[in-house]
C-alpha cells in the first residue's frame, strides 16, 4: 500500500508527514491531513507517531479482515492504522520482551477513547486461544462499566470521558493476555451536582431510571421522570434518542456479572446511586432561627438508602464540628452552608464509589499467573485545555499535559539519537521548547505554584483566593513563564481581570481565574458527614469512608498534591516502557462527518505539538529503511543489482544509489539502514520504479 500512497500522493497526500517537502510549513502539513481526510484516510504518521482525525462516521476498517491484514506486518508496508501501532507494540512486547505503553492524546471528542477501544479489540482478536477468553471479556466489560459511571454527554462529545484512564494489560510469556489493572485520574465529580445546559450527569443515573423495573424504582424511592431530580439539571431534556440508556443498563448489569461483582454489592451500588439522586432533593429552611431539612420524608429516604442513622445524618448536614486544641465545638450551619455540605457529600460519595469500582475491577482483573508478566499500558487522558474561562481543573489537566509532553520530547529525542548512534551516523543536536521550565514553575518544591497553593490552604487566618493570587504574583512575577495581571498590558498587550494570572504553556498562553482554587484544592468534606458515612451499614460506604481517616492527625493531602503524586507514579512507570503515540484530532465542532475545519485543526496541531514533533523527526533524515528492504524493492533500477545482487545488501544499495545519481548530501549509509535526507530523492526513485 506504501506504493499506492506514493503513487497517488497528489490526491491522497503522503501517509507519513516526514515525506512532506516543506516539513516546517504548517499549512502544507494541515493540507495533507485534509486531503487524506476527504479520502476517508483518517490516519497519517509522523514517523512512528500516529495522527488520527475523527471521521464521525463508521468506516469499514476495523473488521476481522483488517485485523488479519495488520497481524505481523511490517509497520511501513501497510497503510497507517491504529492496528499497525498496536501490532508493532505487541510484537515488540512478545518478541523482544520490551514493555510497552501507548499514549493517546487529543481534546475532548477527538477520538481517544474510541482509539483505546480499538487497541483493546485488536489485542483481543489477535490472540484467539480459548483459555484467555474470560480475561478479554473482563477487559472489555471493565471499559464499558467505567464508561457508564465515568462518562457523560457533554456539548462536545455525547460520550465524553470525565476521568483520565490508564490501563495495563498483562501478558504471559506466550503473549497471551492474562490480566489487567486500571488507574483513574481526576473524576469530574462536580458533574454529580450540576451540569451545563445541554449536558448530562453521568450516564449511569439515566440508565438506572430508564431501565429499573417499577418495583425496583419503588423500593429505591425513584421516579422515572428525570425532572424530579435537582441533580439532573436538564431533567427530561436528558432523554435522547441517540443514547440507549435502557439497553446500556442491561449491559452494565452484564458487565458487573462478568467482573464477578456479587449480587449484594450490585444492590449496594444501586442504593448509593438512588441515595445521591434523592439527596439532591433535600432542601433546608430556618425555623425559630434553627436550620432543618424542609421535607423530613426525603431525609428519611436518603438515610434508608445510605443505611445510616437518620438523626445523625440530619445533624451532620446542618452542623459542623471543629476540633480546637482542647475540645470539639459544634456550630450550626447557615442555609447555604448546609446546601454546600449536602453537595459535598454527594460528590464525595460518588467519587469514592467510583474509586471503589476501579479497585474491585482490578481485583477481578488480577492475573492468576505466577510467572513473569509483561505489560502494555494504554493511556487515555484529557488533552490540553484552553477555554474562555480556565480554572483549577484546567491547571491540573494542563500540568499533566506538560509532563507528558516533556516525557514525549525526551523519549523521541532519545530514540532518534539512539538510532543515529546505533547506525554510526553523526547526530546534530536540535533545540526545542523545553518544558522543564514550566513544569518547575508549577511543581518545584517550596517555590512552585502547587507549593504556594498548599501553603495557603493550610495557613491559619483567613486564606482566600485573592490572598493566594497576591502570593503567586509576589513570588513568581519575575518568572519568564508567569504573567501577573499587573503586567498583562506590557507582556500580552491586553488587560486581564484582577483575579487572573497567565501561564505560558508549550501549547500556548493560558489565562487562569483564581476563583475557587482554594476550595477545590482543599476539597473539604466536613468530618461530621464523614463520620456518619463511616458508620453506614452499606459495606461499600463503610469501606470507602474508613474510621481511620477520622482519627488521623495528619492533614489529608490537597487535591493537586494527590494528583501530582499519582501523575509522578504514572510517569515513572511510563519511562520504563517503550512508548507509542496516538494523537487524535477533532475535525469540526459539530460532530459532523466530512467537515474539516482548518482553523480548528490548526489549534490542535499546535496543542499537540505536532510541528515540533515533525521538526525533531526530520532534523536528520526524512526516510530510513533496512538495506534488504530497500534493495529488494528497487533492485530493478540498476543492471548491477538486477535480477539479483550477490554481495551484501549494503553493497548492493551502494551500487544502486550511485547508479541513481544520489549525491553525498542526499543520503547516509548506516550499519543496517540507508538514510535519505530529502523526500524528493525518495519520490524520484519511487517514480522510476513505478515507470518500470
Ligand atoms: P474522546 O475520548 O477523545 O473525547 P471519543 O473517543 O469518545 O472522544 O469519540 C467521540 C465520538 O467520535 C465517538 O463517540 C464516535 O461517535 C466518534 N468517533 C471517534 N473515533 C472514531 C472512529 N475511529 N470511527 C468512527 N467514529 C469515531
Ligand atoms: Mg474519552
Amino acid at each position: 500500500m506504501m506504493e499506492t500512497d506514493l503513487q497517488h500522493r497528489d490526491r491522497v497526500g503522503v501517509q507519513d508527514a516526514v515525506l512532506l517537502e516543506n516539513y516546517t510549513d504548517e499549512k502544507e502539513f494541515i493540507n495533507n491531513l485534509k486531503k487524506r481526510f476527504k479520502e476517508n484516510l483518517i490516519y497519517t504518521y509522523i514517523g512512528h507517531v500516529l495522527i488520527s482525525v475523527n471521521p464521525y462516521k463508521e468506516l469499514n476498517i476495523y473488521g476481522i479482515n483488517n485485523i488479519k491484514a495488520y497481524n505481523g506486518k511490517h509497520f511501513f508496508e501497510v497503510p497507517p492504522h491504529i492496528f499497525a501501532i498496536t501490532d508493532t507494540a505487541y510484537r515488540s512486547l512478545k518478541e523482544e520482551s520490551m514493555e510497552q505503553c501507548i499514549l493517546i492524546s487529543g481534546e475532548s471528542g477527538a477520538g481517544k477513547t474510541e482509539a483505546s477501544k480499538k487497541i483493546l479489540q485488536y489485542i483481543a482478536e489477535v490472540e484467539t486461544s480459548g483459555d484467555v477468553k474470560t480475561v478479554k471479556d473482563k477487559l472489555m466489560e471493565s471499559t464499558f462499566l467505567l464508561e457508564a459511571f465515568g462518562n457523560a454527554k457533554t456539548n462536545r462529545n455525547d460520550n465524553s470521558s470525565r476521568f483520565g484512564k490508564y490501563m495495563d494489560i498483562m501478558f504471559n510469556f506466550e503473549g497471551k493476555p492474562v490480566g489487567g489493572n486500571v488507574l483513574s485520574y481526576l473524576l469530574e465529580k462536580s458533574r454529580v451536582i450540576s451540569q451545563a445546559t445541554g449536558e448530562r450527569n453521568f450516564h449511569i443515573f439515566y440508565q438506572l431510571l430508564s431501565s429499573a423495573s417499577d418495583q425496583d424504582l419503588e423500593k429505591l424511592n425513584l421516579s422515572r421522570n428525570f425532572d424530579t431530580y435537582y441533580y439532573l439539571t436538564d431533567g427530561e431534556k436528558g432523554k435522547l434518542d441517540f443514547i440507549n440508556d435502557r439497553g446500556d443498563f442491561n449491559r452494565v448489569k452484564n458487565s458487573l456479572d462478568t467482573l464477578e461483582f456479587p449480587e449484594s454489592k450490585q444492590n449496594e451500588i444501586v442504593s448509593i446511586l438512588a441515595a445521591i439522586l434523592n439527596l439532591g432533593n433535600i432542601t433546608f429552611h430556618t425555623v425559630d432561627e434553627k436550620i432543618s431539612v424542609r421535607k423530613p420524608e426525603v431525609l428519611e429516604v436518603v438515610s434508608k438508602l445510605l443505611q445510616c442513622d437518620k438523626d445523625n445524618l440530619h445533624e451532620a448536614l446542618t452542623h459542623r464540628t471543629v476540633k480546637t486544641i482542647r475540645d470539639m465545638v459544634k456550630t450550626p450551619l447557615a442555609r447555604d452552608q448546609a446546601t454546600y455540605a449536602r453537595d459535598a457529600l454527594a460528590k464525595a460519595v460518588y467519587d469514592r464509589l467510583f474509586s471503589w469500582l476501579v479497585q474491585f475491577i482490578n481485583k477481578s482483573l488480577k492475573s492468576q499467573e505466577f510467572r513473569k508478566l509483561m505489560c502494555m499500558g494504554i493511556l487515555d487522558i484529557y488533552g490540553f485545555e484552553i477555554f474562555q474561562k480556565n480554572s483549577f481543573e484546567q491547571l491540573c489537566i494542563n500540568f499533566c499535559n506538560e509532563k507528558l509532553q516533556q516525557l514525549f520530547i525526551e523519549l523521541t529525542l532519545k530514540s532518534e539519537q539512539q538510532e543515529y548512534e546505533n547506525e554510526g551516523i553523526d547526530w546534530q543536536k536540535i533545540d526545542y521548547f523545553d518544558n522543564k521550565m514550566i513544569c518547575d514553575l508549577i511543581e518545584e518544591k517550596h517555590k512552585g505554584i502547587i507549593a504556594f497553593m498548599d501553603e495557603e490552604c493550610l495557613r491559619p487566618g483567613d486564606p482566600n483566593d485573592i490572598t493566594l493570587l497576591a502570593k503567586l504574583d509576589k513570588e513568581l512575577s519575575s518568572h519568564e513563564r508567569y504573567i501577573s495581571h499587573k503586567k498583562a498590558d506590557i507582556k500580552l498587550q491586553k488587560t486581564m481581570d484582577r483575579s487572573e494570572f497567565c501561564l505560558i504553556h508549550y501549547a500556548g498562553t493560558v489565562t487562569y481565574n483564581i476563583r475557587g482554587f482554594l476550595e477545590k484544592n482543599n476539597d473539604l468534606l466536613y468530618r461530621d458527614l464523614r463520620e456518619v458515612m463511616s458508620q453506614s451499614m452499606n459495606s461499600i460506604l463503610c469501606e470507602v469512608f474508613p474510621t481511620s481517616e477520622q482519627n488521623s492527625k495528619k492533614m489529608p493531602d490537597t487535591a493537586i498534591t494527590k494528583f501530582r503524586n499519582s501523575l509522578n507514579v504514572l510517569l515513572l512507570s511510563l519511562t520504563k516502557k517503550q512508548p507509542s503515540y496516538v494523537r487524535c484530532i477533532k475535525p469540526n465542532d459539530n460532530k459532523q462527518p466530512g467537515i474539516f475545519d482548518e482553523e480548528l485543526v490548526r489549534h490542535q496541531v499546535q496543542y499537540l505539538g505536532l510541528m515540533e514533533n515533525l521538526r525533531v523527526r526530520r532534523a536528520g533524515f526524512a526516510y530510513r529503511r533496512l538495506y534488504e528492504k530497500f534493495l529488494h524493492r528497487y533492485k530493478c533500477l540498476s543492471v548491477k543489482t538486477w535480477p539479483n545482487y550477490h554481495g551484501s545488501a549494503k553493497d548492493g544499495v551502494q551500487e544502486l544509489v550511485c547508479c541513481l545519481g544520489y549525491t553525498s548530501d542526499d543520503y547516509k549509509m548506516g550499519k543496517t539502514k540507508i538514510f535519505i535526507r530529502y523526500p524528493k530523492v525518495l519520490f524520484e526513485t519511487e517514480d522510476a520504479f513505478q515507470a518500470k
